[in-house]
């Protein structure tokens, strides 16, 4: 039996390229956690756990995940089945209850491991790849329409990405209508515009935004509304013709049913950490196409760890209507695996190889992590 031996993790802080404008905070830096397995036969597993914007965006930190981790799921599953992933996660969440991107950054490395010691891609645990390559959007949001237009003209120009999610809701909606219409204007037909309101409107404001949204010609609107409306969700649904996304409303495949079962939205975006990770990912997608409701790949913006594992998955699904977001390492100053994932021809390239099929550039990780005074080689110390 293949034991886990040991579970590590640091916390990195790696600056953003440029401000993150959300409609709850501006991101300047991305906090990263590091996750590490070792098991009993000298194999390792990476994993990442990663949220937005800090505690604004949701119920997790950096700090969170790390003693989440390290207090409660590593002790638990030391001296684990390393092989046996399904009874790890049944583990993980018998000890520790919500905290799906802890959870999910400690899986994605048994499943990492798993799948480098059998020298397989890890999407072949899921059943195996049916894409190399999917579409992958961009997001907009340096809080400046004309900044916009420019980053977006040169994403198009050279082929990165013709996909645009704007990020909106900080301001009153006209303000945001307005500034959603100058870069539809701009970009014309040469790019799918789409919008996420981060759960910043009231219902009414999201009356007033989904008609001026459809007006423009945006094709889709992101959790316009707070998480829990469900119901209310289903009726902007209902009420417009343009594509209501969820993603803050989706916690896991519990939730995935409750928005399918009142059909809420056309849309899921599934995000393997929000999920608890990727089984509970996979869940998702199959409650998602089972109830005729289409796909689109989220991030919680990771660094290159987190987006390779969720590439692994979604290279699975095939219907893929929406495409992706996995641009997180592209909003980082720099990449802390040694490869770097390849973007190009609007798509994000799933990286080939064993496991999640990337490694760490160790000098990167002492070079960001957060504690990096204490002794510089223990990580690459073996
Ligand atoms: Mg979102």
């Amino acid at each position: 039996m293949t034991k886990i031996d040991q579970i590590e993790t640091w916390i990195l802080d790696i600056p953003t390229i440029r401000g993150h404008v959300l409609s709850m905070t501006t991101m300047r830096e991305q906090s990263v956690v590091l996750v590490r397995v070792r098991f009993s036969d000298g194999s390792i597993g990476l994993g990442e756990g990663t949220s937005i914007g800090g505690m604004s965006y949701g119920a997790e930190s950096a700090e969170s995940i790390k003693s989440a981790i390290d207090c409660y799921i590593g002790p638990a599953l030391i001296g684990h089945d390393g092989d046996n992933i399904n009874g790890a996660i049944a583990l993980a969440e018998k000890v520790v209850r919500g905290n799906p991107i802890a959870r999910c950054a400690v899986e994605t490395a048994l499943w990492d491991g798993l799948a480098r010691r059998l020298d397989v891609p890890l999407s072949q645990l899921f059943g195996g790849a049916v894409r190399e390559a999917m579409p992958c959007a961009w997001t907009l949001a340096s809080g400046n329409s004309e900044t916009d237009i420019a980053e977006a003209l040169e994403m198009i120009e050279t082929r990165r990405h013709n996909i645009f999610k704007l990020k909106i809701g900080k301001r009153p909606v006209r303000a945001d209508i307005e500034h959603v219409g100058k870069i539809k204007q701009a970009l014309g037909d040469r790019a799918s515009i789409r919008v996420d309101v981060n759960q910043a409107w009231s219902i009414h404001d999201a009356r007033w935004g989904l008609k001026g949204l459809q007006e423009i010609g945006v094709d889709l609107v992101e959790q316009p509304i707070r998480a829990g409306l469900t119901t209310a969700l289903r009726g902007l649904t209902t009420g417009y013709e343009i594509a209501v996304m969820a993603d803050e409303a989706l916690q896991g495949p519990e939730d995935a049913m409750s928005v399918a079962a009142e059909r809420s939205a056309d849309v899921f975006a599934v995000k393997i950490a929000q999920s608890g990770g990727l089984k509970r990912g996979s869940e998702v997608v199959a409650i998602a196409q089972a109830a005729g409701i289409e796909l689109y790949a989220g991030t919680m913006l990771e660094a290159g760890i987190g987006t390779a594992a969720a590439l692994q998955l979604f290279a699975t699904v095939d219907q893929l209507a929406w495409g992706s977001e996995l641009f997180g390492p592209l909003l980082l100053t720099d990449q802390i695996q040694a490869e770097p994932i390849t973007y190009a021809d609007f798509s994000v390239h799933v990286p080939q190889g064993p496991g999640i099929a990337v490694t760490l550039d160790l000098d990167k990780v002492e070079f960001y992590r957060r504690d990096r005074n204490r002794s510089l080689h223990s990580i690459a110390g073996e």
